[in-house]
């Protein structure tokens, strides 16, 4: 999984039962794929069903990846949560921690984030934290202040494996690609500002995020320090999905 690249598809609040099922089925033909990483991130409603028709997936093990989990541990009076003790109950791997659609409707920061990776942790699943500067921070020229905040929740945790999302918010669901000199530069400060947080000795992905697609994944992938994708839109179609996956193959 470390030395993979790492293609997540994000789903968002989309899917349903028979949808999801025939996604998830077809997904049994595609040949293997041994230097890929692959998740699925439906929504919490659906985790199980997922969880279960991935167990039939000869070729290629996918994970199963959840949105989001609560800043509460265990169980409680806490209505419309699901801790990460309930994620790892029904098969979940990975968890997305600080998506920006999280900050913009939830008004999520940091230090909710940084409970909802300690709680990740705890129960020994990997949270994969997304960061990325909106428009204004980069038109500011603030972009990387902005991502080495987001980063500092990371700070004094006692793990050696981060897997980072990098998604400028201004190219989710936008069709805008950041450029790849946006890329390489972003990419290495992440691995440049983690290492020095942590120290030598980290296993470090850093993904990028932000309108990757059939036609662009090959191209983002040959740029130094990308580790993978996390893919919203074109995660939700067969063909495009796979295109990426067998594009990471070939990187
Ligand atoms: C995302 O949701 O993380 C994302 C990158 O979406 P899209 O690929 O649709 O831009």
């Amino acid at each position: 999984m470390w030395d993979q690249k790492w293609v997540i598809g994000n789903w968002k609040m989309n899917g349903q039962l028979q949808y999801n099922n025939a996604l998830v089925h077809k997904l049994r033909t595609l040949e293997v794929q041994d230097k890929v990483c692959i998740g699925i991130t439906p929504p919490t409603v659906y985790l199980s069903q997922v969880h279960n028709a991935v167990q039939i997936v000869i070729n290629n093990p996918i994970h199963t990846c959840a949105q989001d989990v609560s800043r509460f541990g265990g169980s409680g009076a806490y209505t419309g949560e699901v801790s990460a003790e309930m994620l790892k109950d029904v098969g979940v791997d990975i968890v997305l921690i600080g998506h920006s659609e999280r900050s913009l409707y939830f008004n999520e920061k940091n230090d909710v984030q940084r409970h909802k990776i300690e709680n990740v942790l705890k129960v020994g699943l990997t949270p994969l934290l997304c960061v990325g500067e909106s428009l204004k921070e980069r038109e500011d020229g603030r972009e990387k202040e902005a991502v080495a905040y987001q980063l500092s929740v990371f700070k004094g945790l006692k793990t050696k494996h981060f897997a980072v999302a990098y998604e400028p918010v201004w190219a989710i669901g936008t069709g805008k690609v950041a450029t790849t000199e946006q890329i390489v530069d972003m990419h290495a400060f992440i691995y440049h500002e983690i290492l020095s947080l942590v120290g030598e000795g980290a296993k470090i992905r850093v993904l990028y995020g932000g309108s990757v697609n059939a036609a662009n994944a090959a191209e983002i992938f040959s740029v130094p320090h990308v580790d993978g994708a996390l893919v919203g839109g074109a995660s939700l179609t067969y063909d495009s999905f796979t295109a990426i996956i067998k594009a990471a193959q070939q990187a």
